[in-house]
């Protein structure tokens, strides 16, 4: 408790408006200091005397951090959590939430935008454009695949996997998808999606687009065996979360041309990103910003203020991870 009687948040990141008038409201703010590093011990040191942390992907909020005495809990100002241990949470009766939903548009518009980038190599053209190279239409120049009437294989349907499939129905593609958990009939019927297995898959797909958690079971679920099976032509986009591929086995199956090209918003390792990746210019790179607008950011930063002030007033989260917590 701060001298005004309300509960110490620590801000690990500045959020957008009006996320932090919200947040002000329910508690005494401890902004992290931005030059110190994002190790479990720092943050556990500066969360000292806090009950709730306001996090994002790049935090690990593990073990350490979560034994914080009086912690109650963790807003992550992201849908994914995979940068906190919420088995430990749950454990420590640590609420966590997740801000799903209000990104979704976002993220789909967005992993359709790298779809496109690499399909008709925009990134490619702009700088051959900006480099004098541009000295007149050829009739080979800068040759690309078509997106219209193509195969997407989408891997995960959820929430940001739909959101891609509704817009591949504008471009006429046929839409097919791996999910260990199927759309109901209705569903389906309506984005004209058609489940098949991961290897029908992998097999069939002229753009893979993969929208899945990071878990254990998805670590390199893209690895040297999937991209083995993809079409030669074929073009992976990921806007989930790196560890999903194998960035190495990637590496060598481009080099080796198992595949044509790959759009790429998430990393292993971010923010470093596979040294080799970097001259290859059918290879769209972009620095984790699918969710990023101004409107969108501002609703992950509101809706994550909201689900801790409601954990700071005794209340249940709208948006809580692991509900066992708050029965
Ligand atoms: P969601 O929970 O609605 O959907 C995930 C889907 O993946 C579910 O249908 C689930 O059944 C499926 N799935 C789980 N394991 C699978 C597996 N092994 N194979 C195939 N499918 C599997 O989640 P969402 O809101 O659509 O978000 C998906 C992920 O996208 C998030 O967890 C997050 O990591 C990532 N994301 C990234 C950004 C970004 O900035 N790049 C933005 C938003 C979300």
């Amino acid at each position: 408790m701060s001298a005004a009687g309300k509960p110490r948040v620590l801000l690990m990141h500045p959020i957008l408006d009006p996320g932090p008038a919200i947040l002000a409201e329910a508690a005494e703010v401890v902004p992290y200091p931005p030059d110190r590093p994002l190790d479990e011990a720092s943050i556990r040191q500066a969360a000292d005397g806090c009950v709730g942390i306001v996090s994002q992907v790049m935090d690990p909020i593990r073990e350490a951090v979560l034994s914080t005495p009086g912690l109650k809990c963790v807003s992550n100002v992201a849908v994914g959590f995979d940068n906190i241990d919420v088995a430990a949470a749950t454990q420590r009766k640590v609420m966590v939430t997740n801000t799903p939903g209000v990104l979704d548009d976002t993220t789909a518009d967005f992993a359709f935008t790298l779809l496109m980038a690499a399909a008709r190599r925009v990134v490619e053209a702009d700088s051959f454009t900006r480099s004098g190279k541009f000295r007149g239409w050829a009739i080979d120049m800068m040759l690309g695949a078509d997106v219209y009437g193509a195969t997407l294989g989408i891997i995960g349907i959820g929430r940001i996997g739909r959101g891609v499939a509704h817009r591949a129905k504008g471009f006429n593609m046929r839409v097919i998808y791996y999910d260990p958990h199927p759309l109901p009939p209705e569903a389906q019927d309506q984005l004209g999606a058609t489940p098949v297995d991961l290897r029908r898959l992998l097999m069939e797909s002229d753009f893979i687009s993969i929208h899945v958690p990071l878990s254990q079971d998805t670590h390199h679920l893209m690895s040297t065996p999937q991209f083995e099976q993809m079409k030669r032509t074929a073009i992976l986009i990921n806007t989930s979360r790196g560890p999903v591929v194998d960035e190495a086995a990637l590496v060598e199956a481009l080099k080796a041309k198992k595949l044509a090209g790959a759009a790429l918003d998430v990393y292993e390792r971010e923010p470093a990103v596979h040294p080799n990746l970097i001259p290859m210019s059918n290879v769209v790179l972009a620095p984790h910003i699918a969710s990023a607008t101004t409107r969108t950011r501002s609703e992950m930063s509101a809706m994550a203020a909201r689900n801790m002030a409601t954990a700071l007033r005794g209340g249940r989260p709208p948006n809580l991870v692991n509900p066992e917590v708050k029965k």
